[in-house]
């Protein structure tokens, strides 16, 4: 048997939209897309909601509509998908880690706290400009794996110290912290949609804010830099094409129709796997937190004991037909990274610890029961 490692859940539906989208002219710039932003606000009670092509875009337009520019300092972990750090790096802002709470793999609050008042002790042993003027501008805290970061402790910090806070929802796509959507816990909040993500355009990324003005700008930025008012060829701002095309758009418009359905069958699936990994020695599960009131699963990474040799196990997986993928491997040890910045392995002991035992499991909602007894199988016969 060869098991995926993730796949899209798309029905005939999804088919037709897409379908009766390229029978019409209009492939970019129609009504899909408004439509596509409108299911964003009523799911999530947000003013406004931008669609982008891809969560990177998302995460970029949010940095510029926060004023964060060069040598700014922004507090965010280390513990991510690289995008997250990659939005800051592209206005060259200066990222501050800081370590990860050991269970969720969410950014820890308390450091948070600390690094904003005591801001020295954080910065990097190198950076591309003298920081010695740097102030810290925001805040970016990521939900990993489809759970919320611990926000209302984020945000007292940041009101405490008038942060702008930018919530990467990008894998946490309806999930809920004491009742709240993920992505409106912030003042910004963005959303992906690549194809192992819980909705799928193919490409595809979505922001959220009740901020008009912010609004305003990410939308003229999305698009090229124009103004409302300004004609096809003029543009008020250094823009990008960050727009997401009318297929993508009425695909998604359809995935939304389907977001309980699609994050229930991927809680039952994780339930699956719970149930046959719960005894198993040497493998530790993934922990939701009482402040998750809904989990919404994005990938279903497994801790390994540290006596496992991963690598290895994953190799004898591998050969079974199960692929598995290391989750995180940290931001701060990616080769630009420590280049520009000189992190070092050693800075991030959570983070590093969690990114050495984490294995990603193959996941999806479309995954069979069989198909999950058969990886669980084949974890429990090669574990050792
Ligand atoms: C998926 C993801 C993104 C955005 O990814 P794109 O591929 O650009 O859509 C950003 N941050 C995190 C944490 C992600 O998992």
């Amino acid at each position: 048997m060869k098991i995926p490692m993730s796949s899209p859940d798309l029905t005939d539906a999804e088919r037709q939209a897409v379908n009766d989208v390229i029978n019409t002219p209009i492939l970019s710039m129609g009504t899909h897309t408004p439509a596509f932003e409108q299911t964003f606000c009523r799911l999530t009670g947000a003013k406004h909601a931008l669609a982008v092509n891809s969560g990177t875009a998302g995460l970029h337009l949010c940095v510029r509509a926060a004023g964060i520019g060069p040598g700014d300092l922004v507090i965010t972990t280390p513990f991510s998908f690289v995008a997250s750090t990659n939005a800051l790096l592209f206005e060259n802002a200066v990222p501050i880690f800081v370590d990860v709470d050991p269970q969720t793999g969410n950014i820890d609050p308390q450091q948070v706290a600390d690094a904003a008042t005591k801001i020295q002790k954080y910065l990097p042993r190198r950076a591309p400009f003298d920081l010695s003027a740097s102030t810290v501008k925001a805040l970016l805290p990521v939900d990993v794996f489809g759970q919320p970061a611990e926000m209302d402790t984020l945000n007292a910090v940041a009101r405490q110290h008038g942060l702008t806070v930018i919530e990467d929802s990008c894998e946490a796509l309806g999930a809920t912290y004491k009742g709240r959507q993920a992505g409106t816990l912030g003042d910004y909040g963005v959303f992906a949609f690549y194809p192992n993500k819980q909705i799928t355009t193919g490409e595809g990324g979505m922001i959220i804010t009740s901020a008009d003005k912010a609004a305003d700008f990410m939308r003229a930025l999305r698009n090229q830099g124009r103004a409302p008012g300004d004609t096809w060829l003029s543009h008020t701002y250094l823009g990008y094409n960050y727009r997401l095309d009318e297929m993508s758009a009425a695909l998604g418009a359809v995935q939304m129709t389907r977001l309980d359905e699609l994050l229930s069958k991927r809680e039952q699936v994780a339930g699956w796997y719970a149930e046959r990994l719960a005894e198993v020695p040497g493998i530790e599960l993934p922990y939701v937190a009482p402040a998750t009131s809904r989990m919404s699963w994005f990938v279903y990474v497994i801790r390994l004991a540290a006596k496992i040799d991963r690598a290895a196990f994953a190799k004898r997986l591998e050969a079974r037909g199960v692929p598995v993928r290391p989750y995180f491997v940290p931001i701060h040890t990616q080769p630009y990274m420590m280049e520009r910045f000189d992190w070092r392995e050693g800075d991030f002991p959570v983070t590093e610890d969690l990114g050495r035992r984490g294995l990603a499991v193959p996941f999806s909602g479309v995954m069979s029961e069989e198909q999950v007894e058969y990886v669980c199988q084949a974890i429990r016969a090669e574990l050792f």
